[in-house]
């Protein structure tokens, strides 16, 4: 009978004798020899029965583990002998990686800012925390106005003594308050960023992005804001669509419209959706002389024109896409994703 030693030492001989096995021939000749009915291994452990009692489940343990560890190298160098069968075919094709692409609102953001380029407006961004002076208060919108709700905006708690409330920009118009009081004239910017309001509906999200434009100099007048906007609307929805200025308030800018544009469905003859042959796209207007007087620019001598909308609705305006729910564009879903 084998001792311990010996039966310790049976894994690196069939290591050994299974690795020089060159086909599935020898190696099945090389286990016979070692877990085989007239092996060392099987022959031990018919013979534990005449271990005297108290050594009996040591040995019985040892020999056990041996034969596990012996099961498995041969099943190893079994897999060893199947793969190194299967031939090497260099000419098949790898495994290629996913590619992504723009989500559908970068792309959006990439082909207005080329669109404005194209007509002298140069890309600027500003900060998403904003101060209360740039985001309001320099935007003709006193303490007391109702777009500074607490409902609708997210003012920031800030520590130290930096003299202002701080919020996350609640649209792209404070950019244009900042680049009017950092920057030299003549001025002509788009800032597009995010923005960030208190609402989350079908119609809504938290955070979406707006594109504000600004044309600053002398003698700036509407005609250029009409000018700018029908070349932004023929570039991006299609040169049969129209362009018309409707009167409206807001409070930066001084006279202000709302900028609509023909139908694209019924080319402006009036259908179910738009009724009348117009969609509204967004607002504009000449800056308010307050505005200017807050960036210390003399509005006798300078005039400027403004416009801005979302980036989301501008998108799903000219896709014509019916999102039953605007959230969709920010859940990352990559079914809905994967078809822009
Ligand atoms: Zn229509």
């Amino acid at each position: 009978m084998m001792t311990l030693e010996e039966l310790k030492r049976l894994p690196l001989e069939a290591e050994r004798a299974a690795s020089a096995a060159k086909n599935q021939a020898e190696l099945r000749q090389a286990e016979i020899r070692f877990l085989g009915r007239k092996s060392e291994l099987t022959l031990f452990l018919r013979d534990l029965k005449n271990v005297p009692k108290e050594k009996r489940s040591l040995v019985g343990r040892a020999a056990n583990e041996t034969r596990v560890r012996l099961v498995e190298i041969f099943e190893e160098h079994t897999h060893r002998l199947t793969e190194s069968l299967a031939p090497i075919d260099v000419t098949l094709l790898g495994i290629q990686p996913r590619l992504g692409h723009s989500h559908l609102v970068s792309q959006a953001i990439e082909e207005i800012s080329a669109i404005f380029k194209e007509i002298g407006f140069k890309r600027v961004r500003h900060p998403e925390v904003e101060s209360d002076w740039y985001a309001f208060e320099s935007l003709n919108m006193p303490p007391d106005h109702p777009a500074r709700d607490e409902w609708e905006t997210f003012f920031m708690d800030h520590s130290g003594n930096v003299g202002d409330r701080f919020v996350l920009t609640p649209h792209a118009t404070s950019g244009t308050a900042r680049v009017l009081a950092t920057r030299q004239l003549p001025l002509c910017v788009i800032n597009i960023q995010k923005c960030y309001r208190r609402q989350s509906d079908v119609s809504h999200v938290p955070m979406f992005h707006q594109f504000d434009g600004l044309y600053a100099d002398q003698g700036v007048t509407i005609r250029h804001l009409k000018g700018v906007l029908e070349y932004f609307v023929k570039s991006y929805f299609g040169a049969k669509r129209e362009v018309r200025l409707r009167p409206h308030h807001f409070p930066f800018t001084e006279p202000s419209f709302e900028v609509d544009i023909s139908c694209g469905i019924c080319s402006g003859r009036g259908c179910r959706l738009c009724k009348e042959g117009w969609v509204e796209l967004g607002g504009a207007g000449m800056l308010h002389p307050n505005v200017l007087k807050a960036a210390k620019i003399d509005s006798k001598k300078i005039t400027a024109l403004a416009f801005g909308w979302g980036v989301e609705r501008t998108l799903l305006m000219r896709s014509g896409l019916e999102v039953p729910d605007i959230r969709i564009l920010y859940e990352n879903d990559l079914r809905f994703l994967e078809q822009f």
